[in-house]
């Protein structure tokens, strides 16, 4: 059978084609970021480098990686949006945003283009899984804010699958709708997924099969490329499993896996390049079969808000040999992340931001918190445990406990199991603070 591709030329471009294409979009780019963007603009001059540095997309390692951190200190020093953004907020159509480490949004902006060239990228990613204008798709995850749901939206409309937005905690609608429509795919996070097999199992006394799913496609979190995760997923449902990366701040969906399965094919050809580098020196790695770093996105086609260089701390494998479906893209695996972060359920958290809202219960905390790992993460399942110190004298503990776990849930969305410690039993450091235990390192 021929294979299918949504756009042909793109996806089966040669690696010479790719580069002229990229170097030609990536210094046009570089001409508006460097007119239009003050925080650039002062970024590159305290960097030492100058616009006429800068004449192939070989130069591009002599620019400065951009953090997540500049951003969000860039929106809280110049309100609303930040002066990372270059366009005028009325030529905004939607704004996002992506989880960030203290619970505040950061917003992520897009205009009409912008929100074509998302529409492209996502689209591409779904239909390298074989999603297809024949599917209904049960849409499980968020719809508000996150850039996984109403860009979806846009993308599997693009197709023309027929999209069911459900969003998240409604099993029941989930199970109903699929059943009264004959759904053939199933959009979730693989935490989720997992859940709905056993709840369907308990609530209704079926197996997950039986809700007839073909595909399913996961996201947002790594699990879906964890082989026993997956084994698990594809054995419950009967269906391929395949997985998709994307990044609030460049994309929604980058990368997207095709049936064949060998990892998640690049999708935005002509809108993103991508280095890996050595995420402890910077050091850029050569892309080849096996090698490991972590991912970063310059944006070569963005009106709103261009990112340069952008560390995702996600930690990649990748592969560039020839996959059977005629791709030319790279493909990749995430295996992690290059800083603390855990993701319960689909949602970011950063034990820094646990540590904020517990501070906040200052005098009766003393602020230092531990979160306790019984394996690697950044997959954690809820409820996540976490020893917070108490201060001496301190009374009616265990409504304290309740009042940390309510204000955890709220301002962080995770579910939390608080457990209270006497002044003085977590470990002080003069450095970095770790906030990790990882209690399989310690047995
Ligand atoms: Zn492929």
């Amino acid at each position: 059978m021929k294979e299918e591709y949504l756009n042909e030329r793109m996806e089966t471009l040669s690696p010479g084609e790719l580069r002229a294409l990229q170097e030609q979009k990536f210094l046009k780019q570089l001409d508006y970021v460097w007119q239009g963007s003050a925080f650039y603009q002062d970024k590159f001059k305290a960097h030492g480098v100058e616009r006429g540095d800068i004449k192939a997309l070989d130069d591009l390692a002599k620019l400065p990686f951009t953090e997540k951190d500049e951003l969000r200190k860039s929106q809280e020093d110049h309100p609303p949006l930040g002066n990372h953004v270059v366009a005028p907020l009325e030529n905004i159509i939607r704004l996002h945003s992506s989880s960030g480490t203290t619970g505040v949004p950061t917003f992520v902006g897009i205009t009409a283009h912008d929100q074509q060239v998302w529409t492209q990228i996502t689209a591409r990613s779904f239909f390298t899984q074989g999603i297809r204008k024949s599917d209904i798709l049960i849409h499980a995850v968020g719809l508000t804010f996150f850039v996984g749901g109403l860009p979806c939206k846009d993308a599997f409309e693009y197709i023309g699958t027929t999209f069911v937005p459900i969003g998240t905690g409604a099993s029941e609608r989930v199970v109903m709708t699929t059943k009264l429509l004959g759904a053939t795919v199933l959009h979730a996070t693989p935490s989720y997924a997992l859940y709905l097999a056993e709840w369907v199992r308990k609530k209704y006394r079926m197996e997950p099969a039986e809700l007839g799913y073909k595909k399913l496609t996961v996201g947002a979190e790594p699990g879906g490329g964890v082989p026993e995760i997956r084994k698990k997923l594809e054995e419950e449902f009967r269906a391929r499993v395949t997985e998709g990366l994307g990044n609030s701040d460049a994309a929604p969906v980058i990368f997207g896996e095709c049936p064949y399965q060998q990892g998640m094919h690049f999708n935005a050809q002509e809108y993103i390049v991508c280095e890996l580098i050595d995420p402890d020196t910077g050091e850029v790695r050569e892309m080849r079969d096996g090698a490991e770093g972590e991912l970063v996105y310059t944006l070569i086609d963005r009106e709103c808000s261009p990112v340069v260089r952008f560390r995702t701390r996600d930690r990649i494998i990748v592969w560039t040999s020839r996959c059977e479906c005629g791709r030319t893209s790279f493909r990749i695996r995430c295996v992690g992340r290059t800083d603390d972060m855990l993701i319960v359920l689909g949602v970011n958290v950063f034990p820094s931001a646990i540590k904020d809202v517990v501070t906040s219960f200052r005098p009766r905390t003393t602020g230092e918190i531990l979160v306790l790992l019984d394996k690697p993460g950044p997959n954690v399942q809820p409820p996540v445990h976490i020893q917070v110190e108490y201060t001496a004298g301190g009374a009616n503990l265990e409504g304290l406990k309740k009042e940390i776990e309510g204000a955890l849930h709220d301002k962080l969305l995770f579910g939390p199991d608080v457990d209270l410690v006497p002044e003085g039993s977590l470990p002080r450091y003069e450095m970095k603070a770790q906030l990790i235990k990882k209690l399989w390192e310690s047995r």
